[in-house]
């Protein structure tokens, strides 16, 4: 049972039994892994503050073949983004749902850098006091989401096909659904859905403005 070495960010721990924790890390070459740490009290004193999300640690674990929960052996802070978060309980509420993101929507043990790198540049860009926090987040969302596969293919309207060109505006629907400009307003959308067909001025309409 080799010993594995990695850096990773902490995204959330929970009690497992009354001595031990589970501990969720966002690792660097690993993805996301769950682990067990035996015994409260050597997670005090090894641990020590470090169970707050996105703290940087090095990591070191054993995994059991065949078993998802690895055991960890240590975990040393490297860096904490705690502070400010403590501070500012606007962050502390971002850092918390960036971490509840991740947990949700990271399958255990796939390796995923250009993920881990998101986060970092995040952080990064929580840190810089001149940030705007819910631009973070919402460009943090979009990242994560095409990085884990969940982001549609905007090149096409799903609803006439047009080729929408990057740069051009692109409207999605709650479902993932990518609407041109022209498909995406609302307006014309409960036009077509109360005759429950489109328009035939609204085609040439349509041709004039790309024109
Ligand atoms: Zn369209």
């Amino acid at each position: 049972m080799p010993l594995h070495r990695t850096e990773a960010f902490l995204l959330r721990t929970y009690a497992l039994k009354e001595a031990d924790k589970i501990c969720v890390f966002l690792t660097k070459d690993q993805g996301k892994v769950r682990g067990v740490a035996h015994g409260a009290r050597k997670i005090r004193s090894r641990f020590g503050s470090a169970l707050e999300p996105f703290t940087e640690v090095a990591l070191s674990y054993f995994q059991k073949e065949g078993r998802e929960l690895v055991s960890i052996s240590t975990c040393d802070i490297l860096r904490s983004h705690f502070e400010r978060g403590a501070r500012d309980v606007e962050t502390a509420s971002a850092f918390s749902y960036m971490a509840e993101l991740l947990t949700e929507f990271l399958p255990e043990h796939e390796p995923n850098e250009r993920l881990y790198r998101l986060v970092l540049a995040t952080l990064q860009a929580v840190e810089a006091e001149d940030g705007d926090l819910s631009q973070i987040l919402r460009y943090f969302e979009s990242w994560l989401l095409k990085l884990v596969g969940f982001f549609p293919d905007t090149s096409h309207c799903a609803v006439c096909d047009a080729t929408i060109s990057t740069g051009e505006s692109v409207f999605l629907t709650a479902e993932g659904a990518p609407r041109c400009l022209a498909c995406g307003e609302i307006n014309y959308q409960i036009i077509r859905h109360a005759l429950e067909r489109d328009l035939r001025s609204r085609s040439l309409l349509k041709q004039l403005s790309t024109a």
